[in-house]
């Protein structure tokens, strides 16, 4: 059934997104599988064996898609064990075992076998996909391919990368400097479109489209306005539907000449400014109403997962956000700075977007490992090249990435002191089966290792639990053609009232065989991005309760969203989201982003001491651990320096 306004938004319009979303079955012991993985089951079927296994290609709910995450949740509630039976011994032999197969999990396999080449590896992960969350949505439209990034949008980090992980990027074929020879960075600018932000009326009274002035992220903006700068402040100001008071409001925020802790040391003032949110900077300090708050709210969220209630001020001044010029900070970092908000020269000058984000690293990573998987042999090949699944999991393959398969029990044969060899029980299309190796990495979440990994120390599970990541919604919509940009003069659009917070287009890139799209005739992939938490709430709570709310919501509910969103913003440009929208895809991680340590909720990261993951990454026996969670930076240069430290202290086990 579908209502009036649905039909307008085009909720019942044949497109790409529900295909593989309904086709669900329970069996024994096995979870809701979707339709391209139970008619392989059916049949007793490897379903990646099948021509037609292809996840970059399907669309709807992925991310943590249906199939991946039930085996999981059920060892958490206590229910998985009962009635498993005996798990089915493989009787396969390799060096080494690693569990995860995203970035650190490829990387710690590629280092692995740079020390030992002949070594047999078996690679466990429980997605229908390799890449953990470096992935790869691909869309058909009007017989056009065009690639989107379901996760890791690119190669950047706020620090500089380190030499192990420079080392394997450029070992992968990654020339980082060449990338302005891919990117088309003038065709948005050249074309008159620029970052926006929209006032939607529940929050801000009227719907409007303006320009976006508000300095996020980068420079610290310290120096004075340009003169492009205030003219953009001047057309917002004329635009925006902001009252009277909270324009002026706006002007205090833009004073440069305001000292709101005289007296006090450039220390001394950021000392304050770790301690206090940004929300409570603005209000109780600077003197700013609501509706600039609101304004301001979701700003930090794309790299928080939280809002500027939970966002110290420190950080705030760090990335740049408006309020602090007239505090007169030296530049250094203070203590209890988040990484993100540490601005450094030459990390920023190291950025390399692929239209598939860094699933390209991961597909580059997985060419080296098992070369029969990933055809062809170049940077510019590796973009189109169709990945071969049957192939990742072949009996003669020295490397082997087995997906669909959820590790539940990794204990020691043995006492784990003197063992010689670790035991591993996977969950797959609800079969137990059983491997042994003498050396095993942990490159998975660290909230789920206490519940595979019992036999670790107690203080050492408290450490992996504080891990909890960051739930995120990274979604991708095809588009017929992006005409109502073109006329709306817009290139991203920041929401702080709307479902999703802030979509635009993608960056322009063209490699090899791929050609981004144009010309605004064209049709092309939007990307949209919500963090689902709630304000007010610690940091960490706020990602639990973001993470109820995206197992909790709906495809349908999220699609009509989009529909909704896209066409209040982009109605007045003539867009129709009956018409131009051709396929969605919903990559919905509710265990996204590795926790970063906050100064408002984690004394220790101010004070100084022994973290969480230093406590969590300590080798156990002969198992090791990796994955970015053990660096707490939810960056990928993080993952791959987990993996080598991983690595090495394997030699030592
Ligand atoms: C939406 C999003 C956007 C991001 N954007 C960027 C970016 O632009 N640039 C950047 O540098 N970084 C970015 N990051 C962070 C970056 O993606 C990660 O730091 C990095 O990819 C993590 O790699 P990993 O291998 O440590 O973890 P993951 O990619 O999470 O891989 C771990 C894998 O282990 C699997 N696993 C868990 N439990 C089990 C089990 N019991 N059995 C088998 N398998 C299991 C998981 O399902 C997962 O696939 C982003 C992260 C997210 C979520």
């Amino acid at each position: 059934m579908c209502d009036r306004k649905d039909k307008d938004l085009g909720m019942a319009r044949a497109i790409s997104r529900r295909d593989f979303l309904n086709g669900v079955a329970v069996t024994a012991g096995a979870s809701l599988l979707p339709l391209h993985l139970l008619q392989a089951f059916e049949q007793d079927l490897d379903p990646e064996k099948s021509p037609n296994y292809y996840p970059p290609a399907l669309t709807g709910l992925r991310g943590s898609h249906v199939g991946a995450f039930e085996v999981a949740h059920s060892l958490r509630d206590g229910d998985f064990w009962q009635d498993a039976g005996k798990p089915i011994e493989t009787g396969e032999k390799f060096d080494l075992i690693i569990v995860g197969g995203g970035i650190s999990g490829l990387s710690a396999a590629h280092f692995y076998r740079k020390s030992n080449p002949n070594a047999r590896i078996l690679i466990l992960e429980n997605h229908d996909d390799f890449g953990g969350h470096a992935k790869r949505n691909e869309f058909m439209v009007t017989g056009r391919k065009l690639l989107g990034y379901g996760g890791t949008f690119s190669i950047e980090s706020p620090a500089p990368y380190s030499t192990v992980a420079k080392g394997l990027i450029a070992e992968l074929g990654i020339d980082v400097s060449s990338y302005s020879k891919y990117v088309s960075s003038d065709l948005y600018r050249n074309a008159g479109l620029v970052p926006c932000v929209f006032f939607d009326k529940e929050t801000f009274g009227s719907d409007r489209l303006t320009i976006n002035p508000l300095p996020v992220g980068g420079s610290r903006n310290e120096g004075d306005e340009t003169p492009e700068q205030k003219q953009t402040w001047e057309r917002f100001l004329a635009e925006a539907p902001l009252s009277p008071a909270a324009k002026e409001d706006v002007a205090k925020l833009r004073r440069r000449d305001v000292d709101y802790y005289p007296g006090l040391t450039s220390d001394e003032k950021k000392a304050r400014l770790a301690r206090i949110s940004y929300a409570r900077y603005l209000s109780d300090i600077v003197g700013v109403g609501p509706e600039v708050l609101k304004l301001y709210q979701t700003a930090p969220q794309a790299l928080f997962g939280v809002g500027i209630d939970a966002v110290s001020a420190q950080d705030a001044w760090g990335f740049g956000f408006m309020g602090f010029q007239g505090l007169k900070l030296e530049p250094s970092p203070g203590k209890g700075m988040n990484h993100d908000a540490i601005p450094n020269e030459e990390a920023e000058k190291y950025f390399f977007h692929f239209p598939d984000g860094n699933s390209t690293v991961a597909r580059l990573l997985v060419r080296r490992l098992v070369p029969e998987a990933i055809p062809g042999s170049s940077l510019d090949d590796v973009i189109t090249a169709r990945a071969n699944y049957a192939r990742l999991d072949q009996p003669e393959s020295p490397v082997r990435i087995r997906l669909n398969s959820t590790v539940v029990r990794v204990e020691h044969a043995g006492n784990p002191r003197t063992a010689t060899r670790v035991r591993l029980t996977y969950s797959r299309f609800g079969k137990l089966y059983a491997v042994e190796a003498p050396n095993t990495i942990l490159a998975c979440w660290h909230m789920v290792i206490p519940y595979i990994c019992t036999e670790l120390p107690e203080d050492q599970k408290q450490a992996l639990r504080s891990a909890a990541k960051v739930p995120l919604l990274y979604t991708n919509v095809a588009l017929r053609n992006w005409t109502s940009f073109q006329k709306l003069g817009a290139m991203a659009v920041y929401a702080p009232g709307g479902y999703h917070s802030y979509f635009r287009l993608d960056l322009p890139v063209s490699i090899g065989d791929y050609h981004c799209p144009t010309s605004p005739e064209q049709p092309i992939v939007i990307h949209m991005m919500k963090t689902p938490c709630k304000p007010g709430l610690p940091a960490r709570d706020q990602h639990r309760m973001g993470r109820i709310e995206l197992f909790m919501t709906s495809f349908e509910t999220i699609e009509r969203n989009i529909r909704e969103q896209l066409g209040r913003t982009l109605g007045p440009g003539g867009f129709d989201p009956a018409r131009d929208i051709a396929a969605i895809t919903v990559n919905r991680w509710p265990h996204g982003y590795a926790y970063e340590y906050n100064s408002l909720f984690d004394k220790f990261w101010l004070e100084g001491g022994v973290t969480p993951c230093e406590v969590a990454r300590k080798p156990f026996g002969r198992i090791t651990i990796a994955n970015a969670d053990a660096g707490a930076y939810a960056y990928t240069d993080g993952a791959i320096d987990q993996a080598w430290r991983a690595v090495q202290e394997l030699k030592h086990a």
